[in-house]
């Protein structure tokens, strides 16, 4: 058995530069412990996207909370009135939605402010500053609710008048198709982007190279989405040179971004360090299993359960049980190696079954398998801090595994995996009329990345439709969601 910690040398803390020094390492435990709970030591960020994130934390230092800067934009906004040539701009991105859209959210709002060098300002909804340690050194990454002039930004929706789309379709604005472009001087101090997946034709010409200059004079946007746009930005010319001296791995993008933004609070990392310590430490293999269903009449599916088995014996992730009553094995074999499963779920229908097969039947090869679920919450919540608490501790933990089966579809998996630095065995959604196991059970995703999930699929410069999965090699379609495009 390996020990524990199993870092041999000095870890890592610092993630190769990734992660700025000099923070108080005690309100944030996770931040510097997080390398001596994995094996799997990740992607290098490149010195470019190093240098970049030192002088991002620099502006949002200068431009954050409670700075002069801060206060006089926060001034302009309430005047309504554009700044000529602001100092500081803003992108607040709003949190709402499970846990893994809203961590997609963040982080695609974070490589857009990064991109067009606004400050990252993130909704305190749905208890983010419970959840996250701050990744900024000296200031809040958290949007002061008080004295914010937009009250209810939260509630904006596609049909809000101030949204991009709404303003290109009723001509309130022009980013030069069919109209001049609308000057500076007459833009509103404020845009807010509906990127959400009920989104309309106009609201995803954010994806578009002219419209992305109309808003680099937008002092203030405010950001909706529940998708990893991610792949979206890579599609805008005029962000493509900087991506790809940002990320020359292209598939390590989010690994990158989720491993810079989001470390959890001392409270949800006492929550990961204690089950890891007392439940997987010791195996000589994590696997990891991510059961999400969607569809509740699945909830306690033999057909489910089968896709589950068949995928980790096929791919040989798990040793098969013997069925037949043997003789029990050679102890000494199976002492040889030990594998320890981690499964989440909203229930335990799943975890209970495998549980029980591997205390019924011995392995093929011998080897004993424990099978661990932390929680089953029985359904997704809202607004709960427990709930959330344990919702992120168990991706963190799914992250911390050697191997990972996720769901499709899922963006609590694709988080797990991409802190991970895993590509998954993914479980292919079920069809409504299940009837039997899903045939493949699974495969192997080509990236770590996440999808993203609903996509333009449009020619900015022909101005008519496009395979947007077609355009660049490193841009494809999702094998999960098929219409989707994924970073490769
Ligand atoms: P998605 O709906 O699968 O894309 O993932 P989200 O994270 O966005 O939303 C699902 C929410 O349901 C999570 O944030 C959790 O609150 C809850 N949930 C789903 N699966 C699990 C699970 O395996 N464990 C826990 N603790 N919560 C889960």
């Amino acid at each position: 058995h390996r020990s524990f910690p199993y870092a041999t040398s000095p870890p890592d803390k610092l993630l190769g530069g990734l992660l700025p020094d000099g923070l108080d390492e005690r309100s944030c435990r996770s931040r510097y412990e997080s390398t001596m709970y994995r094996r799997n030591p990740g992607r290098q960020p490149s010195p470019h996207l190093i240098s970049k994130l030192r002088k991002h934390e620099e502006l949002q230092r200068r431009c954050g909370p409670n700075t002069d800067a801060y206060n006089l934009a926060i001034q302009q906004l309430r005047a309504g009135k554009s700044a000529g040539s602001p100092e500081c701009k803003y992108v607040v991105s709003i949190s709402y939605r499970g846990l893994g859209n809203r961590i997609l959210a963040a982080a695609s709002a974070f490589l857009y402010a990064l991109l067009t060098d606004r400050v990252l300002l993130v909704d305190p909804s749905n208890e983010m500053g419970d959840l996250f340690c701050e990744p900024f050194p000296g200031t809040t990454w958290l949007l002061p609710l008080d004295g914010f002039p937009l009250q209810s930004y939260t509630n904006f929706s596609i049909d809000t008048a101030e949204s991009y789309g709404n303003m290109l379709r009723n001509r309130v604005l022009s980013a030069g198709a069919d109209a001049p472009v609308t000057p500076a001087a007459e833009l509103p101090a404020f845009a807010y982007l509906h990127l959400d997946h009920d989104y309309a034709h106009e609201d995803k010409m954010f994806f578009c190279d002219d419209d992305q200059r109309l808003l680099s004079n937008v002092q203030w946007l405010v950001m909706r989405t529940d998708l990893y746009t991610v792949p979206g930005l890579f599609l805008v010319e005029a962000f493509r040179e900087e991506l790809d001296a940002l990320f020359p791995e292209r598939d390590a993008a989010f690994h990158h971004l989720a491993r810079y933004l989001f470390h959890p609070t001392n409270h949800v990392w006492g929550l990961v360090t204690r089950y890891y310590r007392a439940y997987l430490a010791r195996a000589d293999l994590r696997v990891g299993i991510q059961v999400r269903n969607f569809n509740p009449t699945h909830a306690q599916s033999p057909h489910v359960l089968r896709q589950i088995t068949s995928c980790v014996w096929r791919e040989k992730l798990l040793p098969e049980v013997v069925l037949a009553t043997e003789e029990p094995h050679d102890a000494t074999a199976a002492a040889a190696r030990s594998t320890a499963v981690l499964m989440t779920s909203l229930r335990p229908w799943f975890y209970e079954r495998i549980k029980g097969m591997y205390w019924e039947h011995g392995t093929a090869t011998g080897e004993d398998v424990s099978v661990h679920q932390p929680s089953h919450e029985g359904q997704q919540q809202f607004g709960k801090r427990s709930h959330d608490g344990r919702a992120w501790a168990e991706m963190y933990l799914l992250s911390l595994c050697d191997v990972l089966v996720t769901s499709g579809w899922s963006t609590f998996g694709y988080v797990a995996q991409g802190i991970g630095g895993l590509a998954p065995w993914v479980l292919q959604k079920q069809p409504e009329n299940l009837t039997a196991a899903p045939d493949p059970p699974c495969f192997r995703d080509v990236s770590m990345e996440p999808c993203f999930h609903s996509p333009h699929v449009y020619d900015c410069k022909m101005k008519r439709g496009l395979d947007t999965g077609k355009v660049l090699p490193h841009v494809r379609h999702c094998q999960d969601v098929s219409w989707g495009l994924k970073l490769v």
